[in-house]
């Protein structure tokens, strides 16, 4: 399903190339004096510019050879062959479920039919997943058909399908540093770059290059969803700064695999996603990425517990109800389990996991005192024998009304990957359309871009990187309505405000 979109205002311009929308932006000043608070409306009128041409995208995976990886890789191309199978269960087709900009709708308004609902994705020029050309680099040498089948994710029947396709996929060999990664990974550690640091960072620029001349297509973005590393220091001379990383690259310092990549790509002029908790964008990349001026975002994949947390939290403070204590479990079987099993890797996913209702809390100091929070603790475990199938359990106790107690528990049974892979999806599509839009607030003479630090995926990540000094939103509803309303704003469309006033007047 896919709809045509005009806007009929004189708001809004298309040229042969480009969408071009004057914006009121609306926001509120608010002075505080003790209880005294004088808020003043204030309106920036601002014009959107967004290139019409969709280009030919590649995506390189760092880890495609992993359940993630391969997952993502498979679902897309089933899509676009079309491909049906039969599991126990009766005949099942390849879809694009859990992508909110495939498989969600935006309300555009009534008409005589009532509301118009249309898929997110028809809002603005976009790629389509089907169209997306995957590479990338894994350290297990297995080629994408057998790490399919190694991954226990797709039925079987379907892989067999695939398989012919995806067999003559090979990740390129890749960086490897034991220490960020649990030692139980060592095994599959087959197809490592040697050389020094600098000459493996000049070999993943080269791959890039390679593949963007090779394949043909128009823009490469890079994405990590390759394990999970420990965390870095933050050293002074070290990773503190663009210049001192670049010089610790050179002289071999310590600088994870990670944060390798990023370099490498922001370097090659490549937007960079981290899908894993580490802190891979040490102020040295993030510098770097602002000079050059390449988008990089993250972190962490929001997938399932973490999402589920950021839509109920939300809910329970937003009615006035005090979570008090948020107690997550998980076990899971997969690769992901099995190197998050270790100490260091399983801290990294923790802190993640940890800040989640921050800013929900901190919203609200009627049930809160300042510097309050809810207990709050997640206990991930290693089970070889259920797979993908992630199992979350979750235990929400909240203070209600008169000294009462509201405890609320969950049980999530669901195969991890075919969460993930929608959302990686979503990343790099709505990575590559920021590359498309510009904005001009009025009195400035220049369009420019949003900032490197791209916090509009926050809504994909469970801890979002935003700009230094900027707020982090983990609230879900807030997060999905920043993205629908800054592309309605392309179109010069006001944000949603769900008032149906022309329905509540006599
Ligand atoms: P996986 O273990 O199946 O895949 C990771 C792949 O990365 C493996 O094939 C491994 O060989 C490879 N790898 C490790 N180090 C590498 C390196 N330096 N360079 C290249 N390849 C390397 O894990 P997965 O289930 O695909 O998850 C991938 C990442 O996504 C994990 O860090 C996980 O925590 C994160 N994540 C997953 C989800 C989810 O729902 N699946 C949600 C949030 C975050």
């Amino acid at each position: 399903m896919s709809v045509n979109i005009h806007i009929n205002s004189p708001n809004v311009k298309y040229t042969d190339t480009h969408i071009v929308s004057q914006y009121s932006y609306q926001t509120s000043s608010v002075h505080r004096d003790g209880n005294s608070v004088t808020v003043t409306p204030k309106t920036t009128e601002m014009t959107f510019c967004t290139e019409r041409r969709v280009p030919r995208l590649g995506v390189m995976l760092v880890g495609w050879g992993g359940n993630n990886g391969t997952t993502v890789t498979a679902a897309v191309l089933a899509n676009k062959l079309g491909l049906t199978w039969r599991s126990k269960t009766g005949l099942k087709k390849a879809n694009y479920f859990g992508s909110f900009l495939q498989a969600s709708t935006v309300c555009l308004g009534s008409g005589l039919e009532g509301d118009v609902n249309v898929p997110f994705h028809d809002l603005l020029p976009m790629v389509h997943p089907n169209d997306i050309i995957f590479d990338g680099w894994d350290i297990s040498s297995l080629d994408l058909g057998s790490a399919m089948e190694r991954a226990q994710v797709l039925d079987w029947s379907l892989q067999e399908q695939l398989r012919p396709h995806m067999s003559c996929m090979k990740p390129r060999p890749s960086i490897y540093i034991p220490e960020f990664i649990a030692a139980n990974q060592e095994s599959r550690a087959d197809n490592v770059l040697m050389g020094t640091m600098a000459e493996q960072v000049e070999q993943i620029r080269a791959d890039i290059r390679d593949f963007h001349q090779s394949s043909g297509v128009d823009k490469v973005i890079v994405l990590w969803t390759a394990n999970t590393e420990r965390f870095c220091d933050i050293i002074p001379g070290v990773n503190n700064n663009a210049e001192n990383l670049l010089a610790a690259i050179q002289a071999g310092a310590e600088v994870s695999p990670s944060t390798l990549f990023a370099v490498a790509s922001i370097l090659e002029g490549c937007a960079y996603i981290n899908g894993s908790p580490q802190n891979t964008f040490v102020p040295g990349v993030v510098e770097l990425a602002v000079q050059r001026g390449v988008f990089i975002g993250g972190d962490d994949f929001k997938s399932g517990q973490t999402k589920i947390k950021s839509v109920l939290v939300d809910f329970l403070v937003s009615t006035g109800i005090k979570p008090t204590s948020i107690v997550s479990y998980n076990h899971l079987g997969n690769n992901d389990g099995k190197n998050l099993s270790a100490p260091q890797q399983f801290r990294s996913k923790e802190i993640s996991k940890s800040n989640v209702v921050d800013d929900m809390v901190q919203s609200n100091p009627v049930l809160y005192s300042p510097g309050e929070k809810p207990d709050h603790c997640v206990v991930i475990k290693y089970v070889p024998y259920v797979g993908d199938s992630k199992r979350a359990m979750d235990e929400y106790t909240s203070e209600i009304m008169m000294g009462g107690t509201n405890t609320i528990v969950l049980h999530n049974t669901c195969e991890d990957s075919l969460l993930a892979s929608p959302i990686i999806l979503d990343l790099v599509i709505l990575t590559e359309l920021c590359q498309r839009v510009t904005v001009r607030p009025q009195g400035e003479e220049d369009f420019q871009s949003f900032h490197s630090v791209l916090a509009l995926l926050s809504f994909l990540c469970k801890a979002p990187l935003v700009p230094s000094g900027t707020p982090v939103v983990n609230a879900f509803f807030r997060q999905r309505a920043c993205i629908e309303n800054i592309l309605r704003a392309c179109l010069g469309l006001p944000p949603q405000n769900h008032m149906l006033l022309e329905h509540k007047l006599q």
